[in-house]
């Protein structure tokens, strides 16, 4: 919902309209019928003025492992994807996706493969989550759809600081970068909020970090590791690091050696990511993946498996895509 668009429609009104209709939005409400502490004249109003989400769901998957993923239009007609990933344990966390495709070219991602199309706006980014709101509570957010964060970071910031209304705290937020620095310099700066960040590694050399990911030669790996060590000194948070596990590229022992020696155990947490399928490259197999991890552990950098969600359904980390 443009919250924006219905303060002006209502300017006539109170003020606190506009908070009482982000409150009812917030906590599930499916239409401005519904928000009864509204004047009819006003909510009527509303209804024949503001569409209740800037997003159009276009399409429904859903996996065998209870995995959800929608795709939107937005009003201008641009694909957007959101997923909600259901636990055993009850937890019920939500992908968000930042832009409509992504400008990127990580050569894993297939994202970077759709066109670009924009950035998008906070109601926009709060809409993906408010649709898995309505049909049930969700506890956690991460910014790992399509598209990167730091490249929209005031209306991904905006949308992080109102999640709470949605049920969902601060530090059950990430923000997931590639290490885009002017947007990661200022969510260091600006941001007091105790919300996660995620970094995108996959190498822990510029060589093969750059053949990955070309964003590396316009940000090198030591400035981007200096920033999210700031980010920690700052909030006393540790900062995850993603590690794509890509078979004979950058799975081998040798690599999680020089994966130990630049990060600091002080400082950081490593996910390994099992290789969703994308065309382009070969998964490492469990045993690459429990042999990486051993040498990890052994330099007692703390490390996890990531749990695989939603493959099925192409759903799963990097291959959030639409023509
Ligand atoms: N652009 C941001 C936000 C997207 S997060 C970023 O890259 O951090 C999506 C995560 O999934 C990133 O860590 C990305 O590197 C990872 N990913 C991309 N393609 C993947 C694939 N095919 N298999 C597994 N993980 C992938």
């Amino acid at each position: 919902m443009d919250l924006d668009a219905v303060a002006a429609l209502l300017a006539d009104e109170p003020a606190y309209r506009r908070r009482q209709v982000w409150e009812w939005t917030a906590r599930g409400a499916g239409s401005y019928a519904e928000m009864t502490n509204l004047p009819r004249g006003a909510r009527n109003l509303l209804e024949d003025e503001i569409p209740f989400s800037t997003l159009v769901p276009a399409h429904e998957a859903h996996s065998k492992d209870g995995t959800v993923k929608v795709l939107f239009h937005t009003a201008d007609e641009h694909p957007v994807e959101a997923v909600l990933m259901r636990y055993r344990d009850g937890r019920r966390s939500v992908c968000l996706s930042s832009q409509s495709g992504c400008p990127l070219t990580c050569t894993f991602c297939a994202t970077g493969t759709m066109r670009f199309r924009r950035n998008l706006t906070a109601w926009e980014i709060l809409d993906q989550a408010l649709h898995f709101r309505r049909l049930e509570p969700i506890d956690h957010v991460v910014f790992m759809g399509m598209g990167e964060p730091m490249l929209n970071v005031d209306h991904v910031v905006a949308a992080a600081r109102l999640l709470p209304d949605l049920g969902v705290t601060h530090r059950r937020t990430t923000i997931s970068t590639v290490g885009w620095l002017p947007g990661l310099t200022r969510f260091v700066d600006e941001v007091e909020q105790p919300i996660r960040l995620a970094l995108s590694l996959h190498a822990a050399t510029d060589a093969l970090r750059s053949e990955l990911m070309p964003v590396n030669d316009r940000y090198p790996l030591e400035d981007v590791l200096a920033e999210c060590r700031r980010y920690v000194q700052l909030r006393r948070r540790k900062v995850f690091v993603e590690y794509v596990m890509l078979a004979g590229v950058n799975d081998a022992p040798e690599h999680a050696a020089e994966l130990a020696a630049v990060l600091d155990k002080a400082s950081f947490k490593v996910n390994l990511i099992p290789y969703n399928p994308t065309g382009m490259y070969d998964g490492s197999s469990r045993d690459a993946i429990a042999s990486f991890k051993h040498v990890l552990d052994r330099a007692r950098l703390p490390s996890t498996v990531r749990l695989t969600r939603g493959r099925d359904i192409a759903a799963a980390c990097g291959q959030l895509a639409s023509a």
